[in-house]
């Protein structure tokens, strides 16, 4: 009998992709024949997003494409799980009808059974890359227990469930010894790591006993959260070879009146006072944030202190996202008072004034020599760049450094690379 053929569409954030991959090796498992070209598939599966208004659009969009493929007999069935579903199921099942099925986040076995196989929980823990094999996310946990005013996370994934370390080693090694050399630590907030099973903050331990695992070579930290960061990660991020000198640590905002509406815990003065700590601990570290302008009681004083911050620290990687009203967070009574084209202007003033710092500090590396990893190549054959990335970039949202097509190297291998030339967010080099 022919096998089905499944095509996966995957929108959001890394945590998704988790989610995509362990429902795709389930489906392999299965017998099903996975497919890149939705166009192409028996049954189409979109693990959607839900959490901002841009992510929830997209989500409906791609449900329609779905639905205007199916109404021409492309397809034979649409699925549809993630957390707008999760989110807006009763809404979604009325408005759009052609959908076969409704799944919220990680129902791996309602998905399996609709289409006709059976979830092998003790499989659960691997994973279809959708990744370049050689990098992997590792989710470590699931949900957050964080008040912030203006996040509906806590609404659609609940509150912090971590994995265990065993369950986690085991998937590292399963990654491992599927060619990962790079793990990338993902949850809603890892700093809380542990604290629902182990009964205290665990992310320290954890990250030791993966740096044991001997294929794995760079381990990298996202999503730390600044009010609770754990004294003893920095310690282990300090001394340990394996963990990348990177943390990703969303701040939000910075002034007091801000992170207070915010609910984020946190005061501007702790804040500085963490981030002096980790530089002085660890000076070579490369420091992640995003902000979010244009909340609801964001003054134009408050955002001059904002901009003031980024002078001040000098991070080096920053994401803007303009705030969202989202229904049912705490801050949705606050409405929605800052203009977009204001909340736009913001934006674009922070990200230039980090263009500014960026292109300086790329400016500092050219005659620097850099260990990267090439993630894949781009253009023509031999005028085209390898893209790689240093221990400083995360996948996706960082730098790249890029090496040209003359030099010889291969995908998913580490190289000592020396910078020649640089521009705001890129630099350029060769072999050594
Ligand atoms: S830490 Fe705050 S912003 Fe992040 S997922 Fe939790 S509630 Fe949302």
């Amino acid at each position: 009998m022919r096998k089905q053929k499944v095509g996966v569409i995957t929108l959001g954030c890394s945590k998704n992709v988790v989610d995509s991959e362990r429902l795709m090796r389930q489906m392999k498992i299965n017998d099903f024949e996975i497919i890149d070209d939705p166009q192409k598939a028996d049954v189409v599966v979109i693990n959607t997003c839900g959490f901002i208004e841009a992510a929830k659009e997209e989500s409906i969009n791609t449900i329609l494409n779905a639905v205007k493929l199916k109404s021409k007999g492309k397809i034979k069935k649409i699925i549809v799980s993630g957390c707008l579903s999760q989110r807006y199921k009763p809404e979604l099942e009325k408005e759009i009808p052609e959908v076969d099925a409704f799944f919220g986040t990680e129902n791996y076995a309602g998905i399996i059974k609709e289409l006709g196989g059976e979830l092998k929980y003790e499989l659960l823990g691997e994973r279809l890359l959708t990744t370049p094999s050689h990098m992997a996310y590792l989710k470590i946990s699931e949900g957050c227990n964080n008040p912030c005013s203006f996040c509906a996370i806590p609404l659609i994934r609940g509150t912090h469930k971590s994995k265990t370390i065993e369950e986690l080693v085991k998937e590292a090694e399963f990654l491992a010894e599927n060619n990962t050399k790079e793990l990338v630590l993902i949850g809603q907030d890892t700093t809380d790591y542990g604290i629902d099973i182990y009964g205290k903050r665990n992310l320290a331990k954890l990250l030791e006993r993966l740096s044991e695992i001997e294929k794995i070579q760079w381990i990298r930290l996202l999503y730390a959260y600044p009010s609770h960061f754990p004294k003893d990660v920095i310690e282990v991020l300090a001394n340990n070879p394996k963990l990348c000198k990177y943390i990703d640590m969303p701040l939000q905002h910075i002034s007091d009146n801000v992170l207070k509406s915010m609910r984020r815990g946190i005061t501007s003065r702790r804040t500085r006072e963490l981030l002096y700590q980790i530089r002085e601990r660890i000076p070579e570290v490369t420091l992640r944030t995003t902000f979010i302008v244009g909340y609801p009681t964001e003054t134009d004083n408050d955002f001059e202190q904002l901009c003031d911050f980024v002078k001040e620290i000098h991070f080096d990687r920053i994401g803007v996202f303009t705030y969202s009203i989202e229904e049912n967070t705490p801050g949705f009574v606050l409405g929605d008072p800052i203009p977009m084209d204001v909340k736009e202007e913001r934006k674009s003033i922070l990200m230039e004034i980090q263009k500014d710092i960026s292109s300086e500090k790329n400016q500092q590396l050219i005659g620097k020599t850099l260990r990267v990893i090439v993630d894949g190549f781009e253009g023509a054959a031999d005028e085209g760049f390898y893209v790689s990335r240093s221990e400083m970039d995360a996948p996706e949202v960082d730098c790249e450094i890029l090496i040209p097509a003359t030099n010889n190297v291969s995908v998913g291998n580490f190289y000592d690379v020396k910078i020649y030339d640089s521009n705001e967010y890129d630099l350029f080099g060769n072999v050594i």
